[in-house]
């Protein structure tokens, strides 16, 4: 008796964790931002390559004079990002001017007045952790011990609401990217169990129009998940939320549209049929999610 050859199973390729031929990605960091040395047009090219057709670019800007990022010259970046739009819109790609800003409710005043006065396509509103931030590394496991998982995450989740409050934002970036600084200490999976800790962010960016983002850099961090989480983005919609976002945050080349497929999958089981984008003073837009996100 021959013994029946088996075929193995064709080696799975590997899934290509950055997406193609989507309409948007509202995230993205250059060598305009300390943290970043991509090029422009490095993304104006694996735009126009990969299908994805309109981009924000948003590096950083922050208010604190000890922090990296601290008030950028803005016309030298908007003529950066303007003159490679005009390179790129010949290949197909829209390229954006817009920003993330780091909030810090101790400087609502300025960071209103910096906004009243600088004319960016897109507004990313975000909350970062500093040196002195609990969520530090080298403080992180003291901060957690003996505290609610309420009053844990309480620092950045009331900096937060204030964020949405403010009314200054078209979206608010990584509504919890604290689950990168708390791993190990609480899990994302701790964090589920209490939703309802999510409810005073995602009512206040009811409340005041805000967007929110799905940012997919988690996926490829600690958290292995997108902040927020599919479920707190459904609730986002349940509250009354209608102006969803989603950006890779990409910092390097091989970031760019990483995840981005993730994102679009959660908004549309999520409810939502297009993403929030605005394209400049008045132009807000819907941007349709394609038909193959929705189909259940
Ligand atoms: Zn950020
Ligand atoms: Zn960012």
């Amino acid at each position: 008796m021959t013994e029946e050859l088996r075929v193995a199973d064709p080696p799975t390729p590997a899934a290509d964790p950055q997406a193609r031929d989507l309409p948007l990605d509202t995230h993205l960091h250059t060598d305009q931002s300390f943290d970043s040395q991509v090029p422009i047009d490095v993304y104006g090219a694996m735009a126009a390559e990969r299908g994805i057709a309109e981009l924000a670019i948003t590096d950083h800007i922050d208010f604190d004079p000890g922090w990296s990022n601290y008030k950028p010259d803005f016309r030298a970046r908007e003529a950066i990002v303007r003159a490679a739009a005009d390179r790129w819109a010949p290949h197909g790609v829209a390229i954006r001017f817009g920003l993330e800003l780091s909030y810090e409710s101790k400087r609502e005043e300025e960071i209103r007045d910096h906004l009243r006065h600088h004319a960016y396509d897109f507004v990313i509103g975000s909350v970062h952790i500093s040196p002195a931030s609990p969520y530090h590394a080298r403080r992180v496991a003291g901060w957690v011990a003996g505290r609610s998982l309420a009053e844990v995450v309480a620092p950045s989740f009331d900096e937060t609401v204030a964020a949405a409050r403010s009314g200054l934002f078209d979206t608010i970036g990584h509504l919890d990217s604290i689950k990168r600084y708390l791993w190990p200490h609480v899990t994302p999976a701790q964090l589920a169990e209490q939703p309802e800790l999510y409810e005073p962010m995602l009512q206040a960016l009811v409340d005041s129009g805000t967007g929110l983002e799905v940012n997919t850099s988690g996926l490829r961090q600690t958290p292995m998940e997108t902040y927020p989480s599919a479920a707190i983005v459904a609730r986002f919609r349940e509250l009354g939320g209608r102006r969803l976002t989603a950006g890779s945050d990409a910092h390097r080349p091989s970031w760019f549209a990483h995840g981005l497929d993730e994102a679009y999958r959660i908004a549309a089981a999520g409810g939502f049929k297009e993403l929030a984008f605005r394209r400049g003073p008045g132009e807000r837009v819907g941007v349709a999610i394609p038909d193959r996100f929705l189909a259940r």
